[in-house]
């Protein structure tokens, strides 16, 4: 577990996503195989699971970030674009058959998008990943989903992905002041516009 300001950052072990705790919600929910694990992690960071978390803000519709959202009685909020998935569980959309696993229906409470507001941080819209996908901001910290990883990495995008969309989105993410990235997977880096610019570079092909 570690801290970014007031974040708290569950990292992912197995192949969860890393989970983002702050004021009343968390970011990500894993893929809910490791729920003992992510609950302590939670006990220990403060919180009670059940009267601090009112609400799930999913970065983007996979199975890693999402598959633990059942194990919470906390709203959902996720892209507009992403969202069916999830409604509808959409197993490939979601990318649950590729570990093996199933989702069912989910009731989504929010369809976010660019430019919505979430307590300090703002939503960006960044297609590519998935055509849903979101980072969130608050003009230092970047919550990134799989759209950027430190050390110039950027997620997959033949899962319902589109690598243009990508690029355009990283190039947006690449003009951000930022300084903590914290990332869907692997470590988050104090020198996050560096991590993204790198990223940018790679992902255009100028590395
Ligand atoms: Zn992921
Ligand atoms: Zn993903």
């Amino acid at each position: 577990m570690k801290k970014f300001n007031d974040i708290t950052m569950i990292e992912g072990i197995g192949f969860d996503s890393n989970i983002y705790l702050f004021d009343d919600l968390i970011v990500d929910t894993g893929t809910g195989e490791n729920f003992e694990y992510v609950l302590n992690s939670i006990k220990n960071a403060g919180y009670n699971i059940t009267d601090d978390i009112k609400r799930i803000v999913n970065t983007h519709c996979h199975f890693d970030h999402t598959g633990g959202n059942r194990l919470f009685s906390a709203k959902i909020a996720i892209h507009e674009l992403d969202a069916p998935a999830l409604e509808n569980g959409d197993n490939i959309a979601t990318a649950a058959y590729m570990f093996g696993k199933t989702l069912e229906p989910a009731k989504i409470d929010f369809h976010l998008k660019e430019g919505d507001k979430i307590n300090d941080f703002e939503v960006i819209h960044t297609p590519g990943h998935t055509i849903g996908g979101i980072c969130l901001y608050d003009g230092e910290m970047l919550i990134s989903g799989d759209t950027v990883f430190a050390d110039g990495g950027f997620g997959r995008y033949d899962i319902c992905g589109d690598l243009n969309m990508l690029r355009e989105s990283i190039q947006k993410l690449s003009e951000l002041d930022v300084k903590y990235l914290l990332p869907g997977h692997g470590p988050a880096v104090s020198n996050g516009s560096e991590h993204i610019k790198l990223s940018n570079r790679i992902i255009k092909g100028l590395w």
